[in-house]
Formats: C-alpha cells, sequence, structure tokens
C-alpha cells in the first residue's frame, strides 16, 4: 500500500484511493527507466502532503503580501541557504512552480520580446523552452538553435560559437532534456562570454548528479542556473533558479510578481527536506551509482546491436537510435513498457520519422537506481530490454508477459520508497 497510508482519502474518495493505490503498485512493479523521473522518500512526501499548501505567502521572506508567515519564512529561507550551500552559489530563488516557469522567468529577467535568445534544438535534445517554435519561447523570442553533429551525435562547440557570433543572442542555453554527454560548461561560458550573451545552464536532467560531484558544476561558469528539483535531485515537483548575486533582484521580481503569484510552500518545504538529503554522503554515493548504472547499460546495449546516440553515455541518460532493429521508438517503448521496463519514446538527431512516431527510445537509471539496483543488475536488464523488443518485432505476447512477471519478481526483493509490499 502507498506510504504514507491514506485512509482519510479512502473515506473521502475510494475512486482516487484505488488509483493513487494502483500507480503506488504500478511504480513497485516496474523498471521505471523514464530519466526524468525518480522515487523520492516518504519524507518529501510528508512534507508535500503538508498543511502548509493551505498557506498564502506571496512576496519573499521578511517582504510578504500576507500575514501569519512566522513558519513559512524560516521554511523558505532554510531552502534558499540549503540550495546556496549545495550547489555553492550566491543566490537561490526556489519559488518557480516547475522547470518551464523558472525558463520562463529568466527569459522575463534577461530579455525583451523579439530579442534573440539561443539555445540546444528540442530534437537535437534540448528542451521546449530553450527557443522551439511551439513553445512562448519560440514565439515571443527570435530563437536560433544548436544541435549535434551527425557523425558523433555531440554538440559541436565550434558550431555554437560561430552561431553566436553571427547571431548576438542576449542569453545561451545550455543544458538538455536527451544528452547523454557531459555538458562543457567552460567552452560554453567562454563562447558566452566572446558573444556578449548571458550564458544560462539548465541543468534540470543532471542537478542530482552536480550536487552529488558525478557531473562537472556549471557554477562560476553559467551566471544563472535552472533546475527541476524532481529529476535526479530526488525531490518534490518544482524548480529553483541559481544565479550570482548580479541577477539575483532581476530574477526574484522575474519569479514574483513578474510570473507568478503564491509560492507552494508545501514544495518549499519538501525542496528543503530533498536539499539536505542530497547534501549527504549517501546521495553523493547514489549519484555516483546512477552514473556506474547508465554505463554499465550502455555496454551491455552495445554489446548487443544497440546504436547509442553518441556511442554511450557520461551521465544518467542514454539514448538507443532503433533504426537497425527496424521498429520504432513507438511501437518498442509500448511493448517494453507491457513488459515491466517503462521508457519514453524520443526523437534522435537527424530523425527521418515524425515526432510523434520517431525512432528512438530514452532510458535513464536515476529511479532504479534509487530502488537499489547496482551495475551487476544491467546485464539482465539489458537481456530484458533485448527480449522484449525482439519480442515486440515478433508481435510475441506471451515472451513480453513472461518478461513482465520475471521484472515484477526481481522487483520484489528491492524496496521503494513511498510503497509498502506487506501493509
Ligand atoms: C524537465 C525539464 C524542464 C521542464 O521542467 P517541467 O517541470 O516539466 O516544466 C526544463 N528544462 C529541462 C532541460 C528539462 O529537462
Amino acid at each position: 500500500m502507498h506510504q504514507p497510508p491514506i485512509p482519510h482519502v479512502r473515506g473521502a474518495d475510494p475512486q482516487i484511493a484505488d488509483l493513487i493505490e494502483s500507480e503506488a503498485r504500478r511504480q513497485f512493479e516496474k523498471l521505471r527507466m523514464i530519466p526524468s523521473e525518480n522515487y523520492v522518500s516518504v519524507a518529501v512526501l510528508e512534507a508535500s502532503g503538508s498543511v502548509l499548501t493551505n498557506k498564502y505567502s506571496e512576496g519573499y521572506a521578511g517582504r510578504r503580501y500576507y500575514e501569519g508567515q512566522q513558519f513559512i519564512d524560516p521554511i523558505e529561507t532554510l531552502a534558499v541557504q540549503r540550495a546556496r550551500d549545495l550547489f555553492g552559489v550566491e543566490h537561490a530563488n526556489v519559488q518557480p512552480y516547475s522547470g518551464s516557469p523558472a525558463n520562463l522567468a529568466v527569459y522575463l529577467a534577461m530579455v525583451s520580446p523579439g530579442d534573440t535568445v539561443m539555445g540546444m534544438a528540442l530534437p537535437m535534445g534540448g528542451h521546449l523552452t530553450h527557443g522551439w517554435p511551439v513553445s512562448v519561447t519560440g514565439k515571443w523570442f527570435r530563437a536560433v538553435q544548436y544541435g549535434v553533429r551527425p557523425d558523433t551525435g555531440r554538440i559541436d562547440l565550434d558550431e555554437v560559437r560561430d552561431l553566436a557570433l553571427r547571431e548576438r543572442p542576449k542569453i545561451i542555453f545550455c543544458g538538455g532534456t536527451a544528452i547523454p554527454r557531459t555538458i562543457d560548461f567552460p567552452a560554453f561560458a567562454r563562447i558566452a562570454a566572446e558573444a556578449g550573451a548571458v550564458l544560462v545552464a539548465d541543468i534540470a536532467h543532471i542537478a542530482g548528479l552536480v550536487a552529488g560531484g558525478a557531473h562537472p558544476s556549471p557554477v562560476g561558469h553559467a551566471s544563472i542556473i535552472t533546475t527541476t528539483t524532481h529529476k535526479t535531485l530526488r525531490g518534490p515537483r518544482g524548480a529553483m533558479i541559481m544565479s550570482t548575486a548580479e541577477h539575483a533582484t532581476a530574477i526574484d521580481r522575474a519569479v514574483f510578481p513578474g510570473l507568478q503569484g503564491g509560492p507552494h510552500d508545501h514544495t518549499t518545504a519538501a525542496i528543503a527536506v530533498a536539499l539536505k538529503e542530497a547534501a549527504t554522503g549517501e546521495f553523493r554515493a547514489y549519484a555516483h551509482q546512477v552514473v556506474a548504472n547508465a554505463r554499465a547499460l550502455a555496454s551491455e546495449l552495445s554489446e548487443r546491436g544497440y546504436r547509442l546516440v553518441s556511442g554511450g553515455t557520461d551521465n544518467h541518460l542514454i539514448l538507443i537510435d532503433l533504426t537497425p532493429q527496424g521498429i520504432g521508438g513507438k511501437p518498442a517503448a509500448r511493448a517494453l513498457d507491457r513488459a515491466g521496463i517503462e521508457v519514453n519514446y524520443n526523437t534522435v538527431p537527424y530523425d527521418p520519422r515524425k515526432p510523434f512516431d520517431p525512432s528512438g527510445i530514452r532510458i535513464g537509471t536515476p529511479a532504479i537506481t534509487t530502488r537499489g539496483l547496482a551495475p551487476e543488475h544491467m546485464p539482465q536488464v539489458a537481456a530484458w530490454m533485448d527480449a522484449a523488443i525482439s519480442a515486440a518485432i515478433k508481435d510475441d505476447d506471451a515472451a513480453i508477459e513472461r518478461i513482465a512477471g520475471q521484472v515484477r519478481d526481481m522487483l520484489a526483493a528491492f524496496p521503494m520508497t513511498g510503497f509498502a509490499a506487506q501493509p
């Protein structure tokens, strides 16, 4: 059953209680390999589910527009202080509702409609909010986009430099959603300086790796850093903007009153708890284990003939081009999910197929590492993935069912925060 237990939801709304319980069990029984997902601690869940959700607190600690902030102010101050200490930044704002609003606040703080901005194209591994045409950031700004080289699958920093010097963007985003390699923050910083742009590092995917010392930090290179709190950082759904003191006021004003109303104080408390957890030696070990697992999985998949974008991974994420297997990303992802392995279909760079039916799948190790899986388990995970994809190609439903059962049996031995197998 769900942890903490939800008897009051059951009493008030059995329909929703059943669905929450089913989701908890689903998370327990599946290899959850969507790289942006994780399992938070019960402490984070408790803080998220607390009476703090009852409070309004527009403004910042000591400067609120509502009374009754005796306990909210110290909660937000603790969250901010912990973010500053953990990442070593001068300023942190923990109020953005999520990663996309955090990035919008950066635009609001730094540029005006029509200004030139630069980011990585979505199909190359960037994020919608880095200037992709369907996003407000591509509609209201003049967005120029960089990508990866077709031969290496890696960012071509010479191309980034040429584009920046030619287009003179006011801000340059680095980071993304499907980048399996280390982001070269010092190189981006040199390019931004040369082009007269402000560098923004969006570390939503890798924040936990940065905090745990398993990926280089953008601090000292990017003067603005945005991140979600719910991916590798293993906190509640939310976001933070960190910056040098120089941009602190502009960022704070952009978040409130520029873009948002009252902060979600229950989320702020849960962020504070997650940041405290992320400052421990245990979390450092976790971050390194995430990378070790991804490396082990990547090498197993390569050996089985899978084409990995960029040839492998340096972080938590692997992007697989399924063209050699002769199956699209979508049917593969669907079959994997039925086999108890949850991934998402994804475009690969220079994908000849449509975004809604692309050539690849994106997988990651943050959640299964939280669950306790180690490199020694990765050959089995790769074998199941390979078997499920082969079964999908042959329409072998029985094989897919069989794998789902084996996954369930294996995972029964790995406890999940948020779920108790025995009530
Ligand atoms: C996830 C992500 C975001 C957006 O986060 P949401 O909370 O989904 O809005 C922004 N940037 C990057 C790089 C991301 O990976």
